[in-house]
């Protein structure tokens, strides 16, 4: 069997762990146009801060491709796909046949339309190149106060690192308040209190009207009028998924590829995965794109047990982030607001929390300032646990398993131990 996967990054070696799990002889080739082997995404500010070379924030060993039976093209990118003949061409003027495809192609920067901006040497903050790039411009370029626009977790996580160097970043989020998609504005609120008092400036609420090129630096003017002078601007105002590879099969009017639990994309031994797909959400059964590490690296890893012949649906199919931001421990979960009639129970007391209830089942949660107990509640909500009857407690920082019915703590000893016995999974 030939195997063939497209982007070599989360999707990628899950993908590679998940067919060899089945099949120890197939040959499988990885193309991948970064010039890397894979390299964790979220430990790219390692590199801006020059606390690690690209090899030291790979994810597997340099031996990893040849003890796997991978051939790893690295630094060619997939153009063309011939659906007909299984031939992908690539930049290197080369095809590659499969009897089996994965598509890992991850996202790429979302460019607001803002006039001035495409005239301007902008950065982005997504690869490592993307790192190393900014941390020329700051330590060599003489860049100091950098505007950062958007204030997502991208952002956020450059606006942190770029804290650290001694640099001055300037976050502009046009929402009223940062983490838009994934915390409620009365998590927002409070975090961004922390943030500002740890010194980032954050401007919410106003869109960027312009950028303007100055003397030396440029202009950031917003719509409310007001005008901020930086060295350097940082576009960090979103991912899009790419698939321009996929343009022939990606259903009308959809920007994300569908794929079904199995992450089969309908068509004959074609796979995908990660950022670029959307999938069956676990509790809502709606399809949905859940752009995290551990749920690319489990599509993966699924979507390489079914090329190989198994047959398995995913696991983690579940919005689930945790984040330590300038010393801040964030923990979101499922919903991010109450939708429908659910119901909110809040902490606020030294930590701050809410969870979310739809008949008396977590539909969603954040944590912040204390996320001990994020993984329980994580499973109570997988689970579709009735947690009715626990009441307020069910926000409270020392909510435990001891917390928990009987019945429910056995089947949590259960898990438990089945995880162990597994380790990292059954395929
Ligand atoms: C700064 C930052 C911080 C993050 N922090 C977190 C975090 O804390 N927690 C978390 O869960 N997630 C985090 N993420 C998101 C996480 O990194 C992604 O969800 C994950 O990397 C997606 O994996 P993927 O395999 O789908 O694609 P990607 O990691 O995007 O990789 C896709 C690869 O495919 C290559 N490629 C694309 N097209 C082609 C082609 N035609 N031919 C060959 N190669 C191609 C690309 O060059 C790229 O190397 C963060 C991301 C960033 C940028």
């Amino acid at each position: 069997m030939k195997y063939l996967i497209i982007g070599n990054s989360a999707g990628a070696l899950g993908a590679v762990e998940g067919i060899r799990r089945l099949d120890k002889a197939g040959t499988i080739t990885v193309l991948g146009e970064e010039p890397y082997r894979a390299y964790s995404r979220p430990m790219i500010t390692r590199l801006l801060k020059g606390e690690a070379d690209v090899d030291g924030i790979a994810m597997r060993s340099p031996d990893y491709y040849r003890s796997m039976g991978v051939e790893l093209v690295t630094g060619v990118a997939a153009e063309s796909l011939d659906l007909d003949a299984n031939r992908v061409s690539a930049t290197d003027g080369k095809s590659y046949d499969w009897d089996r495809l994965l598509l890992a192609c991850g996202s790429k920067p979302l460019v607001p339309p803002v006039p001035g901006l495409a005239d301007l040497p902008y950065v982005t903050f997504l690869t490592a190149d993307d790192a190393l790039a900014i941390r020329e411009r700051v330590v060599n370029g003489g860049c100091r106060r950098i505007g950062v626009i958007g204030g997502g977790l991208i952002g956020l996580s450059l606006a942190e690192a770029l804290m650290d160097m001694g640099a001055e970043p300037l976050i502009f989020e046009q929402m009223p308040r940062i983490l838009p998609s994934i915390i409620s504005d009365g998590v927002a609120g409070r975090l961004a209190g922390m943030l500002v008092d740890r010194g980032l400036a954050i401007y919410a609420g106003s869109g960027v009207a312009a950028v303007e090129k100055t003397g030396a630096g440029y202009v950031i003017r917003l719509n409310d009028g007001s005008m901020h002078e930086v060295d350097l601007v940082a576009v960090a105002a979103g991912v899009r998924p790419r698939t321009e590879l996929v343009s022939a099969i990606l259903p009308e009017g959809a920007r994300y590829l569908p794929v079904d639990a199995g992450m089969a994309t309908g068509q004959e031994g074609i796979y995908a995965c990660g950022d670029m797909v959307s999938l069956p959400e676990q509790l809502s059964g709606t399809s949905k794109p859940i752009p995290t590490w551990p749920n690319a690296y489990m599509g993966g890893r699924t979507a390489g047990y079914n090329m190989a012949g198994g047959k398995a649906d995913i696991r983690v199919a579940l919005p689930f982030n945790a984040f330590h931001y300038f010393n801040i421990a964030l923990a979101t979960a499922g919903c991010s607001v109450a939708v429908n009639g659910d119901e909110t129970v809040v902490w606020d007391n030294g930590a701050y929390r809410e969870v979310m209830l739809r008949d008396g089942r977590i539909s969603g949660f954040a944590a912040l300032g204390d996320i001990d107990n994020g993984g329980l509640l994580s499973w109570l909500m997988r689970r579709g646990a009735d947690v009715s009857a626990c009441g307020a407690e069910i926000a409270a920082p020392d909510f435990s398993h001891l917390s928990l019915s009987p019945e429910l703590r056995r089947e949590l000893e259960e898990t438990v131990k089945e995880g162990q016995n597994e380790g990292s999974g059954s395929y």
